[in-house]
């Protein structure tokens, strides 16, 4: 049997960053929640089978307007978030492994619940990068501007070679086992993402070039930025 995919969104975060009162994938574009935009466009792909919103048990924003008003069959929304990322798209597998048909061998991608500006082409270039990979990956772009390293009086310490660099971004795809196994072993507090946790078990996840325009909702000028991008053709590129 072909190997099906699986989408989860950890959204059990504060975004204590973004200095809102809200969690910033409640704030809007186009009068739509952020994380409404990004569980549409993984809907978008008609290979994800079920895309699994894990939101923190505490969350008093989540309201009707984030479901989507197509596919919503295809759409589960738990509230099981832990206390780090990782912890909850661990919660997330845990739950898709007890209420669903998923197989050890079936992909699971997991996507910023901030990052509305994720396009079919990106999802079609992940998937069809990927499908034969014994490893999995991720979306990231090759580092464009210099790179400096800091000291603490934030003075430059040194200029990192970028050659090798590049900006992870999600989604981040890797088969069910091996990430259940991967987050499993980690730092549940230091890993920022689920290809860190995949790298230390010692593997190499594959980088698949994405778009500049997948960005992260971090800062309130983001959401500008994003709301651009939405209305803008270029996202479809
Ligand atoms: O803080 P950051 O933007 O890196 O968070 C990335 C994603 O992880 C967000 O979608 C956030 O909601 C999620 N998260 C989570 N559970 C936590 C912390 C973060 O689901 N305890």
């Amino acid at each position: 049997m072909p190997s099906q995919y699986f989408a989860i969104i950890p959204a059990a975060g504060s975004g204590s960053r973004f200095g809102a009162p809200l969690p910033k994938q409640y704030l809007t574009i186009n009068g739509l929640p952020i994380i409404r935009h990004a569980i549409d466009a993984l809907l978008a792909d008609a290979r994800i089978a079920r895309v699994v919103v894990v939101l923190s048990p505490e969350d008093n924003d989540w309201h009707e307007g984030c479901l989507p008003t197509q596919s919503q069959d295809r759409v589960s929304v738990i509230r099981i978030g832990g206390a780090t990322r990782a912890e909850s798209v661990l919660n997330g597998i845990s739950w898709l492994v007890k209420n669903s048909n998923v197989e050890s061998k079936d992909w699971i991608l997991v996507h910023d619940a901030a990052r509305p500006c994720l396009t079919p082409v990106q999802i079609d270039a992940l998937i069809t990068s990927l499908s034969d990979d014994p490893v999995g990956g991720l979306l990231a772009i090759p580092v464009a501007d210099t790179v400096k390293r800091a000291d603490t009086a934030q003075r430059v310490e040194a200029t990192v070679d970028r050659r090798s660099l590049w900006q992870a971004q999600t989604p981040q795809m890797f088969r069910l086992d091996l990430l259940q196994r991967a987050l499993g072993a980690i730092d549940l507090a230091v890993a920022t993402d689920e290809s860190a946790a995949i790298e230390a078990l010692g593997y190499a996840p594959k980088l698949v070039a994405g778009s500049l325009a997948n960005l992260k909702v971090t800062y309130p000028a983001d959401l500008s930025l994003a709301t651009a991008i939405i209305n803008s053709n270029a996202h479809n590129l």
